[in-house]
């Protein structure tokens, strides 16, 4: 074998410790060959003033060994403290989580059959945390995707398929409502699906989506979606499999990545010694076939399987009717190591074929450049005191011979002209301004001059946003009833 492959540890917390303990004495009674570098993160290190979780020196230990084998963390809540997860996936460039699920039945009790992957987008979305409070009773989230984001994630999705011989490539977005940003991924997905003739392609809505998941998971092969409902359809995908407590993910990225359990640092269970080490172990095998070791993920993988069906269960899977012993989390380790070199005789025995791509690159085609035109603009506004009619007479002023007011909405939907008088009003208003001539446009100092023409009538704007087409299409959406 090889000389060892440092890769970068970290305990975390809550079970984090127990877990990574577990893990890594499976990961060396294999046999597997890594030396690694322990580095602190999470709770002490948020507590001692440091609001990311993660130290300055820490990230040199990642740049160094570009792999990481990751425990759960405690996030703190509020308080100005960052996701270490979402912060560590956007500093690595980590674009990939990859998260698969699979049924065990009889021997983990699920209601279903499941043998599926998700291929969730890990960077942007709502994920970029650019929240503002601009009116005294509505916040907003900024949701950015990008093309190259999502043809980045969704050709990663298509190539994985293709290298682990999956069939089917199913793409999750809500593009009915948010035409233009899931819109934008489903557009991509089409695009990018064309190139892969031997895949199978179909898209669900997000919603239809997750509830065919939770009721017949078995209809689904890759699954590609973006971050927020990754997120969400994971945790699902893993609890009706039989556990969160079960699956492992891999964060990839173009020269770094981060192994890790989909669950989190379970206050609850935390030093009871009761805590399902499989998430990480199922982690840890990823990262095994990543720095290819594929062998001894093959070994560890079959005396895990062979352990559960042997009936050795920790609590949260356990089941009278099927499980032989109740195990803690160093036993269950134990009865694993105890097993290496066996493989389960019911359940179907893993092969890691050696010729799997374990890496794959993903090209990203260049931005072309598109005739952008300004054709108008959104001035939004703060006040709780006007009817829509009042704003939009005060807003008169602002018109000239390039711009006038088109509608008014409150919370996306249009209230002014002929707005219902039902619809409730938050403070927080859009006002849209439209060139006269679209075709042509308005030069950018006009939505300043209605900026200034607006304050002077002591109206209170809290933002604009200017409407721009793209090569002759629009780049904004309507209101609700326009
Ligand atoms: P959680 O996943 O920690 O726990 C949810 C439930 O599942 C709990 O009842 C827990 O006991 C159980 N559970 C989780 N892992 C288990 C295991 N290995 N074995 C047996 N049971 C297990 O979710 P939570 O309670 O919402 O979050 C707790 C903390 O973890 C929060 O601070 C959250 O921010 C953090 N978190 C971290 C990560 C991560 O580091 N990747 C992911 C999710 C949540």
């Amino acid at each position: 074998m090889s000389e060892k492959r440092k890769i970068t540890i970290a305990y975390g917390d809550g079970i984090g410790p127990e877990i990574m303990e577990a893990t890594l004495r499976i990961l060396f009674a294999a046999g597997a060959q890594i030396e690694t570098e322990v580095i602190e993160i999470g709770q002490k290190v948020y507590e001692s003033g440091v609001f990311s979780g993660i130290k300055p020196e820490a990230w040199e230990s990642l740049r160094r060994t570009k792999v990481f084998l990751k425990s759960p963390v405690t996030t703190p809540q509020g308080g100005g403290y960052k996701s270490l997860n979402v912060t560590t996936r956007k500093a690595l460039g980590l674009f990939a989580n990859v998260r698969p699920v699979t049924t065990l039945n009889p021997f983990v009790a699920s209601k279903h059959t499941m043998d599926l992957v998700i291929v969730r987008e890990n960077e942007e979305d709502l994920y970029a945390g650019i929240e503002h409070q601009q009116t005294q009773d509505t916040v907003q989230c900024l949701k950015l995707i990008s093309k190259q984001g999502s043809e980045k994630i969704i050709r990663y999705a298509f190539e994985y398929a293709k290298a682990y011989n999956r069939k089917k490539v199913t793409c999750f977005s809500k593009d009915n409502i948010m035409k233009l940003t899931d819109g934008l991924f489903h557009k991509i997905f089409n695009l990018v699906g064309e190139e892969y003739p031997e895949i199978e392609k179909e898209h669900r809505i997000i919603d239809i989506g997750s509830a065919l998941l939770a009721d017949t998971p078995e209809k689904f092969d890759v699954i590609v979606t973006l971050n927020l409902y990754g997120d969400i359809i994971s945790d699902i995908a893993a609890q009706v499999a039989g556990s969160v407590g079960l699956c492992g993910s891999a964060n990839i990225g173009d020269q770094c990545a981060m192994f890790e359990a989909i669950h989190g640092s379970a206050p609850d269970i935390t030093g009871m010694g009761i805590a399902n080490p499989s998430g990480l172990i199922n982690g840890a095998l990823m990262m095994l076939v990543h720095i290819n070791q594929p062998e001894i993920a093959e070994k560890i993988h079959n005396a895990w399987l062979k352990t559960l069906e042997d009936g050795i269960h920790t609590g949260d899977i356990y089941k009278s009717e099927i499980s032989k012993k109740r195990a803690g989390t160093q036993e269950f380790a134990d009865a694993v190591i105890e097993r290496l070199g066996q493989k389960p005789d019911i359940l179907t025995p893993v092969e890691y074929s050696r010729e799997v791509k374990k890496g794959f690159e993903i090209k990203v085609s260049p931005i072309v450049e598109q005739k952008k035109v300004l054709v108008g603009f959104d001035l939004f506004l703060e006040n709780n005191k006007l009817k829509p009619e009042e704003i939009a007479s005060q807003l008169k002023i602002v018109e000239n011979d390039q711009i006038y007011l088109a509608f008014i909405s409150n919370r996306g939907l249009k209230v002014w002209p002929e707005g219902l008088p039902e619809a409730f009003c938050t403070s927080h208003w859009r006002c849209r301004f439209k060139a006269r001539e679209f075709s042509k446009g308005i030069g950018a100092e006009e939505v300043w001059k209605a900026i200034q023409g607006t304050l002077n009538t002591g109206l209170d704007v809290i933002k604009t946003e200017n409407l721009y087409t793209f090569d002759g299409k629009r780049g904004y959406t309507d209101a609700q009833a326009e």
